[in-house]
């Protein structure tokens, strides 16, 4: 991090790295969005932030306006073209382009082989993984521009099975399937498109999916948010395509 010297010859304070810019996120009211919203507003990054409670995002609103940073709080359903549209109607109003979309809304569910799943848990995890990524990308390539990062937060379990996680496993697979043609067909237009697949993280998602899991041996929302602030610092030439960020406790 660049260091400026202050007229005393004494290091001042590293220079915010995204300054001037905008980031929208999705679910970032709490867990690895809300990580990832901390971080990128701590490096003088503009955000626009959702989610559907609009309480917890509230508070996270309130949090993140002493970063000294411009924040939008704005409630979105992403499963809901309606409330996509809405979302969009807003950013458009604040006349400035987004520079990173990071899609990281997304719901578990709990443990059931294909045999028991119910359709209803079927059909709310992919709308919400899979439908919900599609509707939050397509709205917001009409506010991007040559230069800009769209990141996914997929998981692992966009390339390893986890028997009883069908729908989530259906969704994030569906997920990376998705991620990587938008690559391509984004690549002669500058927009870098990365996949963040996350192993075992200590947020609430655990708490449907697997409440005994030993959350002590998971990796923080900050650590997996470190990586993301990482990947979007590279040249805007370059790119990687895939983080994978595991525990390393072996803890799945
Ligand atoms: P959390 O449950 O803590 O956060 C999920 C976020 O998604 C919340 O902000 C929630 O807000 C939002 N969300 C859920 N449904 C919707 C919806 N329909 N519309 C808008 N926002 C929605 O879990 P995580 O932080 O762990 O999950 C974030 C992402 O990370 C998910 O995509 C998950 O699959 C992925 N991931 C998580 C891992 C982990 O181990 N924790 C590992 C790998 C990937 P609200 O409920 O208010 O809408």
């Amino acid at each position: 991090m660049p260091r400026r010297k202050s007229a005393s010859g004494k290091s001042a304070k590293p220079e915010p790295r995204f300054s001037g810019r905008l980031a929208l996120i999705t679910g970032a009211n709490r867990g690895i969005g809300l990580a990832v919203a901390r971080a990128l507003a701590r490096e003088g990054c503009n955000l626009i932030i959702t989610g559907r409670d609009e309480r917890a995002l509230a508070k996270v609103h309130l949090e993140l306006d002493k970063l000294n940073v411009d924040v939008l709080a704005q409630s979105c359903d992403v499963r809901s073209p309606e409330s996509v549209d809405y979302l969009f109607t807003v950013v458009r109003g604040l006349r400035k382009p987004v520079d990173i979309l990071i899609n990281n809304a997304g719901i578990g569910h709990s443990n059931h082989a294909v045999s028991e799943l119910p359709y209803p848990v079927w059909m709310e995890v992919i709308d919400t993984n899979l439908n919900g990524l599609f509707l939050m990308t397509q709205a917001a390539l009409a506010v991007m521009k040559r230069g800009s990062t769209i990141v996914n937060n997929l998981s692992i379990a966009a390339e390893r099975v986890f028997p009883g996680a069908a729908a989530y496993n259906a969704s994030k697979y569906g997920a990376l399937g998705f991620t990587n043609t938008l690559r391509e067909e984004l690549r002669p237009k500058g927009i870098r498109v990365i996949a963040l697949m996350p192993g075992a993280t200590d947020t609430a998602i655990w708490d449907a999916m697997w409440p005994e899991a030993p959350r002590r041996k998971m990796m923080s929302a900050e650590t997996v948010a470190r990586t993301v602030v990482d990947a979007l610092l590279l040249p805007e030439n370059t790119t990687v395509e895939k983080i994978v960020v595991m525990p390393s406790t072996g803890v799945l």
